[in-house]
């Protein structure tokens, strides 16, 4: 079984032809979503009891929900503004609410899981959780610039605790203070995790596993709406299908790593969650085959 734990959002994302207010959203959301393609994920999060009916209806179509907490209070509020290129997002407002003292547990259930994905969220909170499951085979983490900037020692202590870090390029190189991908990669390999996939926006990834570079581009688009949630949508789909396959070998790793690059494509082509909602597994196939053919030579 797959968990993944992490930011359920009502998000507000500014783009240069729209804005999204109160969306469904949250780095959990979307990987869990996106994983949903692959299997059923249990999803661990907190929200408030201004959350939607019709976002937990969504989330129960997805998602086995058994450990979503509604607590008294507003749900995490995350607003982000796009440039006019959608390349660069800043950050205007970080509102934790009932994500900010949140107690998670794992259900019962999802202890016996193999397969844990802790998604961008406090990262004291993560690694209290990993600590709850009785016997995890493969366990990934993601991060984000305001938990480096906020809580730099916790989030290396969470690194410590997974076997995997998927993160973003920028987020890379200001967590260790190094302007090299290669350097960063090294660094973050060297706090004890074993594989680490930095991801480059539009320009695909890299994976990094001992002396091994595994570079894989990004699907090419012609019209992009909204990048959010595409990194996660990454995540989901990698952690999602090792999940499917229960093999965690470095061939499967590194097929897992298309499948992230293909999924992040369809998240970035609509506005919010509609890219992953609207997907059928056809789709999927279909634009692997196409992923495959663009890099035959
Ligand atoms: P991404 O575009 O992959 O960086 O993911 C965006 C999602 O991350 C949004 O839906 C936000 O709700 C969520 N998010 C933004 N900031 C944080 C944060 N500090 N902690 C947890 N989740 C966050």
């Amino acid at each position: 079984m797959l968990t993944v734990f992490g930011s359920t959002a009502l998000d507000t994302i500014r783009t240069p032809k729209k804005t999204l207010k109160n969306a469904l959203g949250g780095a959990a959301t979307y990987a869990a979503i996106s994983a949903s393609f692959f299997t059923k994920p249990g999803l661990i999060a907190v929200v408030g009891d201004d959350f939607p009916k019709k976002y937990s209806n969504i989330l129960k179509k997805y998602l086995d929900v058994q450990g979503l907490s509604v607590l008294k209070g507003k749900t995490f509020r995350y607003d982000g503004k796009y440039d006019k290129n959608l390349s660069v997002r800043k950050t205007l407002k970080t509102e934790l609410n009932v994500l900010g003292d949140f107690k998670p547990s794992v259900p019962e259930e999802y202890k016996k899981s193999d397969f844990v994905y802790l998604a961008n969220n406090d990262p004291v909170q993560n690694t209290r959780i990993i600590k709850q499951f009785d016997n995890v085979k493969f366990s990934m983490c993601d991060t984000i610039e305001f938990w480096i900037n906020t809580k730099r020692t916790d989030v290396i202590k969470m690194i410590k605790s997974v076997d995997a870090v998927v993160i973003n390029d920028e987020e890379a190189k200001l967590l260790t203070k190094e302007n090299n991908l290669i350097k960063c990669a090294k660094k973050i390999m060297n706090w004890e995790t074993s594989y680490v996939i930095i991801k480059k926006g539009e320009h695909g990834s890299l994976l990094f596993y001992e002396d091994m570079i595994f570079p894989s581009v990004g699907f090419s688009l012609d019209s992009v709406l909204d990048p959010t949630g595409a990194g996660d949508s990454f995540a989901g789909a990698m952690i999602g299908y090792l999940e499917s396959k229960k093999k965690i070998s470095i061939s499967e790793i590194k097929k897992s790593v298309v499948y992230g690059n293909v999924m992040g494509s369809f998240a970035v082509e609509r506005y919010g969650l509609d890219g992953l909602l609207r997907l059928k597994k056809s789709d999927i196939t279909k634009r692997i085959k196409q992923y495959e053919k663009m890099l035959s030579f």
